[in-house]
This record gives structure tokens, C-alpha cells and sequence, in this order.
């Protein structure tokens, strides 16, 4: 079952967006990366299937019933803008902007723990990975940026882990928790200028050189993959690549130098 929504999700979305990702459909690697094992981030699955029957889930850009977007409003969806890597991640991708039905696509996992959204936002941080040339070959451990210990025992689930294990089976990369965040506030809601000093992590030793495919869910300062990258390098990782759901638009950000 999970293995069937993690190629639905990541199919639909390729004919979705057929423009952009016209080059890996066209590729055999599409059919590899649409697979996806049994782990633990698809556990879940039953119960959001269950509650998919008795509350359909509605497209967050019209909303009618869509699972997670309608046609129309993916249409809407904008690519990432152009951004360098922050300080310490050697390559970065994005699949989407950071505004409109993206951003709220986000919101819906993040908050309400909306797995209907977590396959589909998976495949398209899979899709971003395998479309950059270079990018996909040597992206080795698959690891995210996780969220506190506090944040995730009231949540109940680190959505950003969510989605780097199912990217990770999409790709068919191996993936593993490699950080732990030190306690501190979030960055959501803080002001640019705090954002810039970002969160503190710990990691685990490395075989090194490791390399590393880092995930998140957006970035707008860069601080969080920057420092969640060069924690990983000061412990064995020698190539950190990141990949997130969505980039904040630089028009929106007066004082953009990277990515959060
Ligand atoms: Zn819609």
C-alpha cells in the first residue's frame, strides 16, 4: 500500500508538473525513484487512509476534493528561486517556492500532520534531487533537520524526518538520524536577524568521508542547514548536499543571502 501511494504521489506529480521534470520522466530513474520500502514513516498510512474515507481531503488552493492538490492549483505551483548554497552545504536544491498552495501544503504537514501530503512532498523533493545533474549520484546518507525533543514529543512526529525517510525510499537511499537538536526556540516566528544565528545541533560520528543528502522542510536564512552542516562536517561528513520542499522567494526577503 505504501509502495502504491509513494509512486501514485510521485507520478501524479510528475505529469503535474510535466514541464519542469519533463527530462526524468523521460528517464528510466523515475521508476526507481517512485518505489518505496516499508519503513517506519509509512506506518501511519492505514489511519490517514482510514480518515481519507470519512473526511475526503480537500485541495488547500480551492478546496475541493483533491488528494493533496488539485490539477489546477498545482499548476500555480512556482520553482524555486535561484539561491546559493548557505555556508557549509556544498549544492542545494528546492522544489517550489515558498508561497501560495506550496506553503500551505507545508503548513498542513507540518501542523496537522496531513500524511495525504507527505508522499507527494516527498516525490517532489525526489524529483528536485534526481533532476540536478551530479546532485543525486553521490548524495550517500539521507538524514534530516530535525526539530527539537520537546517539539516532537508535542507534535507527536518530526515532519522533517517524514520526509526524508520517505524521500529516502523514493530514491532509494539509505537513511538515518544523524542529529539532535539542542534545545532553543523555534525558528518559525523569529526575526530574520535571529534567524541568522540558527538553531544548535549535536551529531554522530561519521565513517568518514561521508557524504550526506540533508533534508528539511523550507529554508528562508539558511541558518538551520548551515549549522545542521557543519555539525555533520565537524563529525565525519565531507560532502553535505541539502534538499528542501520549498525556498523562500527572494523578492520577499530585503536582507536574502541564503536559505533557512
Ligand atoms: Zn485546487
Amino acid at each position: 500500500m505504501t509502495r502504491q501511494r509513494c509512486r501514485g504521489g510521485f507520478l501524479a506529480l510528475v505529469s503535474q508538473l510535466s514541464g519542469s521534470l519533463s527530462t526524468m520522466r523521460d528517464g528510466g530513474d523515475v521508476r526507481r525513484q517512485a518505489t518505496l520500502g516499508q519503513g517506519a514513516a509509512g506506518r501511519g498510512w492505514w489511519r490517514s487512509g482510514l480518515a481519507a474515507l470519512v473526511f475526503p481531503a480537500t485541495c488547500p488552493g480551492c478546496g475541493q476534493v483533491a488528494e493533496p492538490v488539485c490539477e489546477r492549483c498545482a499548476a500555480t505551483l512556482v520553482a524555486a528561486p535561484v539561491a546559493p548554497p548557505p555556508f557549509g552545504v556544498d549544492a542545494w536544491v528546492a522544489a517550489f517556492a515558498y508561497q501560495g498552495v506550496a506553503r500551505e501544503l507545508v503548513a498542513r504537514l507540518k501542523y496537522r500532520n496531513a500524511r495525504v501530503a507527505l508522499a507527494w512532498l516527498s516525490g517532489a523533493v525526489a524529483g528536485a534531487v534526481a533532476e540536478r545533474d551530479g546532485f543525486y549520484g553521490g548524495s550517500g546518507i539521507v538524514t534530516w533537520v530535525p526539530t527539537t525533543p520537546s517539539r516532537r514529543r508535542h507534535r507527536g512526529f518530526d515532519h522533517a524526518e517524514l520526509l526524508a525517510r520517505v524521500t529516502a525510499d523514493c530514491l532509494e537511499l539509505p537513511v538515518r538520524g544523524l542529529l539532535r537538536r539542542l534545545p532553543g526556540p523555534p525558528q518559525t516566528g523569529r526575526d530574520r536577524s535571529e534567524r541568522r544565528t540558527g538553531p544548535r545541533f549535536t551529531a554522530r560520528l561519521l565513517p568518514s568521508p561521508a557524504s550526506v543528502l540533508l533534508i528539511d522542510d523550507v529554508s528562508t536564512t539558511g541558518a538551520s542547514l548551515s549549522a545542521a552542516a557543519m555539525t555533520l562536517r565537524a563529525n565525519g561528513a565531507r560532502y553535505v548536499r541539502a534538499a528542501t520542499v520549498a525556498r523562500t522567494p527572494i523578492q520577499a526577503t530585503a536582507n536574502y543571502c541564503h536559505g533557512e
